[in-house]
């Protein structure tokens, strides 16, 4: 099973991604994670990546793309990930439909988390009191949300037209929304 998360920052979905991951035992492919990493070992993609995530800014499209090209390829993504962060715009979504389509990878379905702005915001600083990730300040907060609502929500009309959005509530407690997205994959199926 092929799954994409898609949701603003602070939704909870890399928490819901590794839970979902764990419950049907497939890869958890977080672009936000490889991108840190990245950074870590200082990498050539690493240092371009992080002038872009220090702003609270998309990494260019082509570079997530031949990230993720590399990554499907590999022999753990074969049977079954979730593509947690990605795509974020309409053109890696355009690039994703080109990879699957290649490698012969079916979308099963997109995991729309939704939730109160306000409500995402007060989760953010609180996380970012613990996290130490350096995008994790209120200004950059507010400006990855705004980049999520201009860049990224389009992508909740395509893949509604492609019909294989699901959407999900995503206040509750942890355990009841991951409930909740395996009662609508397990329906959707
Ligand atoms: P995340 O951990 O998913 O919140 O990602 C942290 C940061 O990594 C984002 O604010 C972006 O700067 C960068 N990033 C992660 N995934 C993508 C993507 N698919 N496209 C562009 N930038 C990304």
């Amino acid at each position: 099973m092929n799954l994409i998360f898609l949701g603003p920052p602070g939704v909870g979905k890399g928490t819901q991604a590794k839970h979902i991951c764990e419950y049907y035992n497939i890869l958890h492919l977080s672009t936000g994670d490889i991108l840190r990493n990245e950074i870590k070992n200082a990498s050539k993609i690493g240092l371009t990546a992080k002038s872009f995530i220090d702003k609270g800014a998309l990494v260019p499209d082509n570079v997530l793309l031949d990230l993720i090209d590399a990554r499907l390829n590999k022999h753990d993504a074969q049977s079954g990930y979730i593509l947690d962060g990605f795509p974020r715009t309409i053109a890696q979504a355009e690039g994703l439909n080109n990879l699957m389509s290649e490698k012969s990878h079916h979308l099963d379905a997109v995991i729309s988390l939704t939730a109160d702005e306000e409500e995402l915001i007060n989760r953010l600083i609180k996380r970012g009191k613990d996290s130490g990730r350096s995008d994790d300040t209120p200004t950059i907060i507010k400006q990855r949300q705004k980049v999520y609502w201009e860049q990224t929500s389009p992508l909740i009309d395509y893949y509604i037209k492609k019909n294989v959005l699901l959407e999900i509530d995503g206040l509750g407690t942890v355990p009841e929304i991951r409930d909740r997205i395996v009662l609508a994959i397990s329906s959707n199926a």
